[in-house]
C-alpha cells in the first residue's frame, strides 16, 4: 500500500492546480508588460495578489479619477492567492476563538465587519461578473478524535454568545453530508463561508482593474521606497515610479520596510489535489451540499470539492524552515506529500486507487497573533497590511479598505478598532526564533496525541497572548 502510494503522488504534476486549470480553459490573461521608464501616479501598490488587487480595485471605486499603478515582481496571483485553498471565511481574526480571546471588548464589531466584508466580496463577483465558482457553501468541522467534540461544542456555544448560528452535528449527521468513517461529530456554519477558484478571482479583480483604468506592471520587483518632498519613490530595475502614496500588500515576502520583517515568519502549507472523480466516486461520499471541510486538531486538514470534480485535500504539517527560508524549491515536500496521501485515503477508504494530479505548497505570512495588523510608514504616505496567517483570502479585502482609510487620514470605524491599531509581538532573532517555532509545532504535535492537553510551553505562550489554538 505504501508503495502504490509513494507512486500516486509521485506521479502528480508539481504545480498548483489553479494555475493548471485557468490554462487549461484558456482563462490565463497575457502577461502584463514590465514599468517601462519612470513614471508618476497618486497611487502606487507594490503586489499583484489579492491584498493588491483588491486596494487596486477600491481604490478606483472610491475615486474613479485617481492614477493608479499595481507592481507585481511576478505575476498576478502566483504566490499565495493562487495556492490557497480557496475558502472563503467571514472571520477577520482567524477564527472567532482567536479573536473573542484578543479583543473582547470588540469582537461583535469584528464579526459584523467580517460578515460585511464576505457578503461585499460576493456583491462585487457578481457587479464585474467574475467567473470565479464563488459558493456561499459553509463549512464543516470535524472531530476525529474524542477531545474535538468537547472542543466543537465549545465552539457552537461561542458563536451562539456572539450572534453566530453554528449548528452542531451528531456523527451519523457529519456522516450524511460527507461520508468518513473518521467522524465523531461536526459542526456546521452556513453564514460565513464560502468557496471559490482563488486563480480565477484574482485573475477577474485584474480584469477589472484594467477596465477601471489601474495600470498593472508584471515582472516588476520593487527594490527600495524612498521619500522626497514630493511624495515617494519607488525603484525597480525597469525605472523609477513617483507616487503620493504607496499601499504594500506584499506579503510573506521580505517588507519592504525592514522593521516589518520581525513580525513575520514564513510556515510552508502544503497541498494535493486527485484526479476528477468519477459520478460513482462523488457518490459514495455524499457530499452534495458541496461544503468545504476541517477536522480540527492543532495540526488539521482542510478539504473540499473543485468546480471539475476533484478533491483539494490540505494542511497538517507546518513547516519553516531555519532564517525565514522562502525558496522556490521549498513548495514540494515528499515527505509531507505522502503523509497528507496517506491521510487521505484512511479519511476516504472508498476511494482507494484513486491518484493524485497535482501537489504543491505555499508559504504562509505567520505573525504571533495569527491575524493581519496594519500600519503606516513615511509620515502617512505607505500603508501596509500583513500577516494574514493562513485565512487572507477574504480579509485581503478588508486589508485593503483599512489600507486606503489609513492613507485618506480620516478615522473609520475600521481605522478606530483596537484590532487595527494594535501590533503584534515581534518574532526572536535567529536561532531563538527557529528552537521556539519547532518547539511549539511539537507541542501541538503532542497535545493533538494526548487528548487536546497543552503542555508547559504552550500554556506560556497563551499567558503571554501569543498561543495558537486552532
Ligand atoms: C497553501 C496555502 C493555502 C491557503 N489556504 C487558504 C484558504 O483556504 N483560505 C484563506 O482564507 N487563506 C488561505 N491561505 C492564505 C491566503 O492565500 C493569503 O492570506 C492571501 O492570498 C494573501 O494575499 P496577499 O495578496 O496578501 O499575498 P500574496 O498572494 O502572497 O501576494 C503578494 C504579492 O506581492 C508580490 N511582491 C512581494 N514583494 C514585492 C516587491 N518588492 N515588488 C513587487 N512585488 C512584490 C509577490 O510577488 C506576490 O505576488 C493559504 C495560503 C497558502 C500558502
Amino acid at each position: 500500500m505504501k508503495d502504490s502510494i509513494a507512486r500516486a503522488v509521485a506521479a502528480a504534476a508539481p504545480r498548483p492546480l489553479w494555475l493548471d486549470l485557468a490554462d487549461a480553459t484558456g482563462r490565463t490573461p497575457e502577461g502584463a508588460p514590465p514599468v517601462a521608464g519612470d513614471t508618476t501616479c497618486d497611487l502606487a501598490i507594490v503586489g499583484g495578489g489579492f491584498s493588491g488587487l483588491w486596494t487596486a480595485l477600491l481604490a478606483k471605486e472610491r475615486d474613479p479619477g485617481r492614477d493608479v499603478v499595481l507592481l507585481e515582481a511576478n505575476a498576478v496571483a502566483w504566490a499565495a492567492s493562487g495556492r490557497n485553498g480557496g475558502f472563503v471565511s467571514s472571520s477577520l481574526t482567524h477564527g472567532l476563538a482567536n479573536g473573542a480571546d484578543r479583543w473582547p471588548g470588540e469582537i461583535a464589531t469584528l464579526e459584523r465587519l467580517g460578515l460585511a466584508n464576505l457578503d461585499e466580496l460576493e456583491q462585487t463577483i457578481a457587479r464585474y461578473g467574475i467567473d470565479c465558482s464563488f459558493q456561499r457553501s459553509g463549512k464543516m468541522w470535524v472531530a476525529t478524535r474524542p477531545h474535538e467534540t468537547y472542543e466543537l461544542e465549545r465552539m457552537c456555544g461561542l458563536a451562539a454568545a456572539h450572534g453566530r448560528r453554528i449548528t452542531p452535528l451528531s456523527a451519523d449527521q457529519a456522516r450524511a453530508r460527507v461520508d468518513s468513517p473518521t467522524y465523531l461529530s461536526g459542526a456546521l456554519d452556513e453564514e460565513g463561508y464560502a468557496l471559490v477558484d482563488p486563480v480565477a478571482l484574482a485573475h477577474g479583480l485584474r480584469a477589472a482593474c484594467e477596465r477601471l483604468g489601474v495600470r498593472v506592471h508584471e515582472g516588476t520587483p520593487v527594490t527600495d521606497l524612498t521619500s522626497t518632498p514630493r511624495g515617494i519613490v519607488l525603484s525597480t530595475p525597469y525605472g523609477r515610479v513617483g507616487a503620493h502614496q504607496v499601499a504594500l500588500a506584499t506579503n510573506v515576502f521580505p517588507s519592504l520596510l525592514r522593521r516589518l520583517r520581525l513580525f513575520i515568519v514564513p510556515v510552508y502549507d502544503y497541498v494535493l489535489a486527485t484526479r476528477p472523480l468519477s459520478p460513482e466516486e462523488l457518490a459514495s461520499l455524499g457530499w452534495a451540499g458541496g461544503e468545504g471541510v476541517s477536522d480540527c486538531g492543532n495540526q488539521f486538514h482542510y478539504y473540499r470539492r473543485t468546480p471539475d470534480d476533484r478533491i483539494l485535500w490540505g494542511g497538517y504539517d507546518a513547516v519553516y524552515h531555519y532564517g525565514n527560508g522562502l525558496r522556490p524549491e521549498l513548495d514540494q515536500r515528499p515527505e509531507t506529500f505522502l503523509k497528507l496521501a496517506e491521510q487521505f485515503y484512511e479519511t476516504f477508504p472508498q476511494l482507494e486507487g484513486v491518484g493524485f494530479s497535482h501537489r504543491w505548497g505555499g508559504a504562509i505570512d505567520t505573525c504571533t497573533r495569527f491575524c493581519a495588523f496594519f500600519g503606516t510608514a513615511k509620515g502617512g504616505r505607505v500603508a501596509y497590511a500583513l500577516g494574514f496567517t493562513g485565512l487572507g483570502v477574504a480579509s485581503a479585502r478588508f486589508g485593503a479598505n483599512v489600507m486606503l482609510d489609513l492613507l485618506s487620514g480620516t478615522p473609520t470605524e475600521r481605522t478606530e478598532l483596537e484590532m487595527v491599531r494594535s501590533t503584534p509581538i515581534p518574532f526572536p532573532p535567529e536561532p531563538v526564533r527557529y528552537l521556539g517555532v519547532e518547539l511549539t509545532r511539537r507541542s501541538m504535535v503532542a497535545a493533538d496525541d494526548r487528548g487536546g492537553r497543552r503542555n508547559l510551553w504552550l500554556r506560556t505562550l497563551d499567558r503571554l497572548g501569543v498561543g495558537f489554538d486552532s
